[in-house]
C-alpha cells in the first residue's frame, strides 16, 4: 500500500516545519537553509543474479550538515522513492536536535521487496549498495552512518560494516560506519528493542505530566490504559509488549496487514507476535474478533492510539473520526498535514514521531560512541560499583546489627552492565527531551502544538549552530 494523500510526505514535513519557523525570530534566510535538503543521489546498479543482471535504483539523502556525521535509516521497500527518502532525511535532522544527538540529518532507500530474494541475493545485492554508498560519500564512521528501517535489519548491517572494512582496512573506527549491527559484531545490547522502549519511556514521561494528562483528558498511569497498535513489526511488536507486561496496559487491538484483530480484554502482544511469525497473519488469532479492513480500527475507541507501521495512515478522510486521547506516533510521518491540523482542532494529544521514535537514534548513537572507544559499556566500572557497594552494605548491616533483605542485596551490588547503561541513556534522553517541547510548547504563545513545539526546538537548536559558526 502506498500514500494517495493530496499532501505528499515530504510537503508535510515541509509544511510542519514552515509553522514551527514562523514562530521564531530567525536571520533571514536561514529557516530556508535549514529546511533545503542538502544531498540526494539516485544509484542505478547492476547485480548478477540466477543467471542475469538485475537493476537496482536505492537513493541516499544527506539533508543536512551542520554538524557530521549524518544519520538514517535504510529502508528495503518496493514503494520507496527519492520524495519519501528526502522527507525521512529532513525528520532525522529534526529528531536529532530534539534528543540531542550530535547527529544530521540522512536517510537511503533501495528499492525492492526483500522477501522476493535469498538470504545470499540480499547479502550480494547490500554488499553493491554499500560500495555505491562509500563510492558517493554516502558511508562513513565520520561521514554517514546509516541503520536499520523498515525491511532491513542487523543481518543487513552488519554486510554493510563488513563491506565497508573490506574497502577501508586501514580504518581503525570502520565498524562505526554504520549502526543496528549485532552485539558480536560491533552492536551495542538494546538496539533491537531500542525504538520500541524509547516509544514506552515517552509514553511514561507523559503521564508524569498532570497538566498533559488533563490536556489530553486522561488520569492514572498506564496502567490499565487502552492501546491500540498499528503495525507489530520491530517498533510496535516491542512499544506494545513493553506497554503489556511492564506498565500494565490494554492492548486492545493490533491492526496488521492483513486485518485487525480486537480484544476489548486485553491480546497478549508476545503471542500474537508467535502467531504472526509462524502463519504470516494474524487472522485466526484464538479469543479476538478479526476485521478484515483493518485500517477501519484506527477510529476505534481507546486511549492511546500508536501508528507503528508507516507513514500517512491518519489523513483528512479518518482524522474527524478518530476516538482516541492520545496519538502516539511511532512511524515516520503517520499522520498528514491536514489531518495534524484536524486532530489539533478536535484537541488530540499528540505525541509527535520525530520526539516519539527517537530512541533508535539515540541507541544507535551510544552503538557508535562503542565503536569509538573500542570498549564495552560498564567494562571499566562495574566491579568498582559492585565493590563500593558491597562496602555499604557492610557499613548498613553493621549500624543496624543485621542482615539486609538478599534480595534487595542483589539489587544493590548489581554493577552498571551494558543493557542497564542503555536502557537509562535512553530513559534520560526521551524524560528530558519530552519536557524540552513541552516548554518550548508552553513558553512560545506562537505554538498551539507539541508537534510546533518538537519542530520548533530543534530549528532553534540547529539555528544555534549555524550562529556560532557564522559569528
Ligand atoms: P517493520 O518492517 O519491522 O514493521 C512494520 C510492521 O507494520 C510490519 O509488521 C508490517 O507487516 C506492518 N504493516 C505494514 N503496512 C501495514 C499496514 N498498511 N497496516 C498495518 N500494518 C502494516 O518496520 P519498523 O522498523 O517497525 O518501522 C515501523 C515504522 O517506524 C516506520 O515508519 C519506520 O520508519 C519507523 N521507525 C523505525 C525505527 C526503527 O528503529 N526500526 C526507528 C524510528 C522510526
Amino acid at each position: 500500500m502506498h500514500s494517495t494523500n493530496k499532501t505528499s510526505f515530504l510537503e508535510s514535513v515541509d509544511l510542519c516545519f514552515n509553522r514551527a519557523a514562523k514562530a521564531l525570530e530567525l536571520p533571514k534566510g536561514l529557516a530556508h537553509q535549514i529546511r533545503t535538503c542538502n544531498a540526494i543521489c539516485e544509484m542505478k546498479f547492476g547485480v548478477e543474479l540466477r543467471g542475469s543482471y538485475e537493476i537496482f535504483t536505492g537513493w541516499r539523502a544527506t539533508h543536512s550538515e551542520h554538524i557530521l556525521p549524518a544519520k538514517g535509516g535504510i529502508r528495503y521497500a518496493p514503494f520507496a522513492d527519492q520524495q519519501e527518502v528526502e522527507a525521512l532525511a529532513a525528520l532525522m535532522t529534526y529528531k536529532c536536535a530534539i534528543v540531542n544527538v550530535p547527529y544530521a540529518g540522512s536517510k537511503g532507500a533501495l528499492k525492492i521487496n526483500p522477501k522476493d530474494y535469498t538470504i545470499d541475493e540480499l547479502e550480494h545485492i547490500t554488499r553493491r549498495f554499500t560500495q555505491e554508498l562509500d563510492k558517493r560519500g554516502f558511508l562513513g564512521p565520520g561521514l554517514n552512518v546509516p541503520a536499520p528501517d523498515m525491511g532491513t535489519g542487523q543481518r543487513m548491517m552488519s554486510w554493510i560494516a563488513d563491506e565497508y572494512q573490506r574497502l577501508h582496512p586501514s580504518d581503525i573506527n570502520a565498524k562505526g560506519c554504520v549502526t543496528g549491527k549485532p552485539v558480536h559484531f560491533g552492536g551495542v545490547e538494546g538496539r533491537i528493542e531500542a525504538t520500541g522502549r524509547g516509544v514506552q519511556y515517552g509514553l511514561r514521561e507523559f503521564f508524569r505530566n498532570p497538566g498533559d494528562l488533563k490536556e489530553a483528558g486522561l488520569e492514572g498511569s498506564l496502567q490499565g490504559k487502552s492501546i491500540i497498535i498499528q503495525g507489530l513489526g520491530n517498533v510496535g511488536y516491542h512499544a506494545a509488549k513493553f506497554l503489556e507486561e511492564e506498565d500494565g496496559a490494554k492492548i486492545i487491538a493490533i491492526i496488521e496487514r492483513d486485518g485487525a484483530i480486537i480484544n476489548k480484554s486485553g491480546l497478549p502482544v508476545e503471542e500474537v507476535s508467535a502467531y504472526k511469525q509462524e502463519n504470516r497473519k494474524v487472522e485466526g488469532f484464538p479469543d479476538a474478533t478479526f476485521e478484515p479492513d483493518g485500517a477501519k480500527i484506527l477510529t476505534h475507541p481507546c486511549d492511546i492510539l500508536i501508528p507503528a507501521a508507516m507513514e500517512g495512515v491518519i489523513t483528512e478522510e479518518n482524522a474527524p473520526h478518530l476516538q482516541c486521547k492520545v496519538l502516539a506516533e511511532a512511524a515516520n510521518g503517520p499522520v498528514t498535514y491536514e489531518a495534524d491540523q484536524i486532530l489539533n482542532q478536535r484537541n488530540i494529544f499528540i505525541i509527535p514521531d520525530a520526539y516519539l521514535n527517537a530512541g533508535g537514534v539515540t541507541v544507535s548513537y551510544f552503538e557508535w560512541l562503542k565503536n569509538l572507544s573500542h570498549v564495552k559499556f560498564g567494562r571499566m566500572d562495574r566491579r568498582f560499583a559492585e565493590a563500593q557497594s558491597q562496602k555499604i552494605i557492610e557499613l548498613m548491616e553493621r549500624a543496624l546489627g543485621k542482615n539486609l533483605d538478599q534480595n534487595a542485596k542483589e539489587q544493590l551490588l548489581e554493577g552498571p552492565n551494558e543493557i542497564n547503561l542503555v536502557r537509562s541513556g535512553l530513559d534520560d534522553t526521551m524524560r528530558e527531551s519530552y519536557n524540552e517541547v513541552r516548554e518550548q510548547h508552553l513558553n512560545n504563545p506562537m505554538i498551539n502544538d507539541r508537534r510546533t513545539a518538537a519542530y520548533a526546538l530543534s530549528i532553534r537548536k540547529i539555528a544555534d549552530i549555524y550562529d556560532s559558526m557564522y559569528l
